[in-house]
C-alpha cells in the first residue's frame, strides 16, 4: 500500500502526521470517501468540488489546485494498482501550536489513501437493515453547516454507539426541531405514492454524492424526488425506505425503531434504484 502525503508516497507503517497537526488536535480539517468501480474512479470532480467547498468554508488554503488534486488522486490509483476501491483524501489544518488557533498552522497536509471499505455486512444487502432514531440530534446549520464534510464526525459517533447499543447498525439523526436530518455516514431516502422523499441540506444533511446519483437514475425510471420535511411518523409509514453513501451505496431499510417497512423486506423501487446504479458504475 502506498500512502500519498504531502507529495511524496509511504509505505503503511510509515505513513504518519505530527502529534501537532491540528487536524489530530481539533478535528480542523476535511475528507472525501470517494469508490474506484472497474478501475474508474466514481464522481471525482464532483468529490473535490465538494472538497474545495469544504475548505473555503473553512478558510483552508489547500496547498494546490483541484487539477493537481485530481491528478493526485488518479496516480495514487494507479500506483496502488487498485480497480474496485475505496479512497480517502484528508486534509488537515497542518501542524501548528497547542492552542486552537489556526494561523499558527502554516502549511495543511495533503493525505490520499487508497485501500477497501465494507461499511455493512454483504447478507443487509440483501435482506435490508434495521435502524433506530438517535437521542442526539444534529448539530444545527446555523452552529456548522452540514455541507462542510469535516474531520469532526463526534456527533455522527454519538449516534452510532446508541444504534449498536441498541443491537442495531445504523441510526438515523433528527435535526433539533425534530425533522429527520441524515445517518451516520449516509443519506436517508423514503418511497411513497409521490415518489422519492428526502431531508434537503438545511435540514442537516450532508450535500451527498451517491444522493443527487440516486436523485438523477430516479428520474431516468421516472420517478420524481422531493426534498421535504420529514418525521418519525413519516419515517414509519414509509413505503420503502433506503441509505445512500459512497462506502454504504444503497441499503434497503426494513425496520425503524421496531416498525416494519415494505413488510419487512427490500421494496421494488429500492431494488430498482439498486440495479440502476450497480449499472451506472459500470460506465
Ligand atoms: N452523510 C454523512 C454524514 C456522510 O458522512 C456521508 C458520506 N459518508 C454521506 C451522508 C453520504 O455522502 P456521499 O454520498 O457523498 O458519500
Amino acid at each position: 500500500m502506498k500512502i500519498y502525503i504531502d507529495g511524496r508516497y509511504y509505505g503503511r507503517a510509515d505513513a504518519r502526521v505530527s502529534v501537532f497537526d491540528h487536524g489530530f488536535l481539533y478535528g480542523d480539517g476535511i475528507f472525501e470517501g470517494i469508490r474506484v468501480y472497474h478501475g474508474k474512479v466514481f464522481k471525482l470532480r464532483e468529490h473535490i468540488d465538494r472538497l474545495y467547498q469544504s475548505a473555503k468554508a473553512l478558510l483552508l488554503k489547500i496547498p494546490m489546485d483541484s487539477e493537481a488534486m485530481e491528478r493526485a488522486v488518479l496516480d495514487t490509483v494507479q500506483l496502488n494498482r487498485k480497480k474496485n476501491g475505496y479512497i480517502r483524501l484528508i486534509v488537515t489544518r497542518g501542524e501548528g501550536l497547542l492552542g486552537i488557533e489556526p494561523s499558527s498552522c502554516k502549511k495543511p497536509s495533503v493525505i490520499i489513501i487508497v485501500s477497501d471499505i465494507q461499511l455493512y455486512p454483504e447478507e443487509y444487502y440483501k435482506k435490508g437493515i434495521a435502524i433506530i432514531t438517535s437521542s442526539s440530534r444534529r448539530i444545527p446549520p446555523d452552529c456548522l453547516d452540514p455541507r462542510i464534510k469535516s474531520l469532526n464526525y463526534l456527533n455522527n459517533i454519538m449516534a452510532k454507539l446508541e444504534a449498536r447499543q441498541a443491537g442495531c447498525l445504523e441510526a438515523v439523526i433528527l435535526n433539533k426541531d425534530g425533522f429527520v436530518a441524515e445517518c451516520t455516514g449516509d443519506n436517508i431516502f423514503i418511497v411513497k405514492e409521490e415518489g422519492l422523499l428526502t431531508p434537503a441540506p438545511y435540514h442537516g444533511a450532508l450535500d451527498g454524492i451517491t444522493r443527487q446519483t440516486v436523485i438523477e437514475l430516479a428520474e431516468t425510471l421516472g420517478i420524481k424526488t422531493q426534498e421535504t420535511s420529514l418525521t418519525r411518523y413519516d419515517l414509519y409509514n414509509a413505503d420503502e425506505s433506503f441509505m445512500t453513501g459512497t462506502g454504504a451505496e444503497i441499503i434497503p431499510v426494513i425496520k425503524i425503531d421496531g416498525r416494519e417497512i415494505s413488510g419487512g423486506l427490500p421494496g421494488v423501487v429500492t431494488k430498482k434504484l439498486i440495479k440502476s446504479f450497480q449499472k451506472s458504475v459500470m460506465n
